[in-house]
């Protein structure tokens, strides 16, 4: 064996991308007794921008895998301008930390024989049809994992396969967790400028609150702090939640990297987010 060798590893079942798809790949690929490879550029546990809804359709499976939330919410309201439109879920839906759900869905694989690589980041992809270990994935260590079958979940983006660069990022994600508000069991959504503000309760009595908006408004603002202000004076249904807004906008914003532990209660994040929910969705709920 050459030198370059004894750099790649032969595996049957390699995924990329450690998020909830790759976990999930991962925990019903054990479930079949297939010990997958998975390898994600971030750490567990970490925070993710995300509404950290679960809704119903996944609750037998979560069920099953011991990691279904615990956090019950069965009412939605939309906040659009000065009307509210509550309304109840068909199927209750869950509440739950990216923090704590991640962490759940990778310790449950690597109980069940996956293997995780943390802080790996894959820089290429390289297929060869003709040859048994199709797929040449390799990492930003020089390291290159050869795999009969891959699995992708690196979020929206597949920029390493297409070989060009990410589309540009249009819209800004926010979120926070905090303690001390009362949303009940309600998932509160507010529909605010170039973009929507969703609260619900995740574990621990705290709430998420995740924002996603259109990246010139913010800059149009001057910053997330002015942008989110301007939505307090502008949007009235979010009045009674105005106490939350003072200690979101006084927190120093964190540019990524993302900590890998919340170092208190009250955890800021902001990230040009590549996962975010597609345009011609989330511009449904402001026409
Ligand atoms: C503001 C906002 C609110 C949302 N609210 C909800 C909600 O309430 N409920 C809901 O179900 N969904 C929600 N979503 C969507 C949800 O977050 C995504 O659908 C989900 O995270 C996608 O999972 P994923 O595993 O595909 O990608 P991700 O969770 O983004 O995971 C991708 C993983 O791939 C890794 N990765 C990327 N590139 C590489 C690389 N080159 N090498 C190695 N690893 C790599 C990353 O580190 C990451 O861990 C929301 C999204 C946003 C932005």
């Amino acid at each position: 064996m050459g030198s370059n060798n004894q750099n790649i590893e032969k595996l049957d079942f390699l995924i990329i991308g450690g998020g909830v798809a790759g976990l999930a790949a991962a925990n019903r690929l054990v479930d079949r007794g297939i010990s997958p490879t998975i390898v994600d550029a971030g750490s567990y546990p970490s925070h993710k921008i995300c509404g950290e809804f679960i809704s119903y359709e996944c609750h037998p499976i979560l069920k099953d895998w011991n990691v279904l939330p615990s956090v019950l919410i069965d009412t939605v309201r939309f906040h659009i301008g000065n009307k509210s439109f509550p309304f109840s879920l068909p199927m209750a839906a869950r509440g739950v930390s990216r923090f704590s759900f991640d962490d759940s869905l990778c310790k449950r694989a690597l109980e069940r024989g996956a293997e995780v690589l943390t802080h790996t980041k894959v820089v290429d992809i390289a297929y060869n049809p003709d040859a048994l270990y199709r797929y040449s994935v390799s990492l930003h260590s020089g390291q290159v994992l050869q795999a009969r079958t891959l699995f992708i979940g690196t979020g929206r983006i597949l920029n390493l396969l297409s070989g060009k660069p990410p589309p540009k990022m249009r819209y800004l994600g926010m979120k926070a967790h905090f303690e001390g508000i009362e949303t009940e069991n309600s998932l509160e959504m507010f529909v605010i400028p170039q973009g929507y503000l969703g609260m619900s309760m995740i574990e621990n009595d705290r709430t998420n609150v995740a924002c996603i908006a259109d990246i010139r408004a913010v800059k149009n603002a001057g910053s997330p702090d002015k942008y989110l202000n301007g939505i307090i004076e502008t949007t009235e249904g979010i009045l009674p939640q105005q106490h939350l807004f003072p200690r979101l906008t006084i927190i120093p914003p964190c540019i990524h990297p993302i900590p890998s532990h919340p170092s208190h209660c009250i955890l800021t994040l902001f990230w040009l987010t590549p996962s975010f929910t597609p345009p011609h969705q989330s511009q449904e709920h402001y026409r």
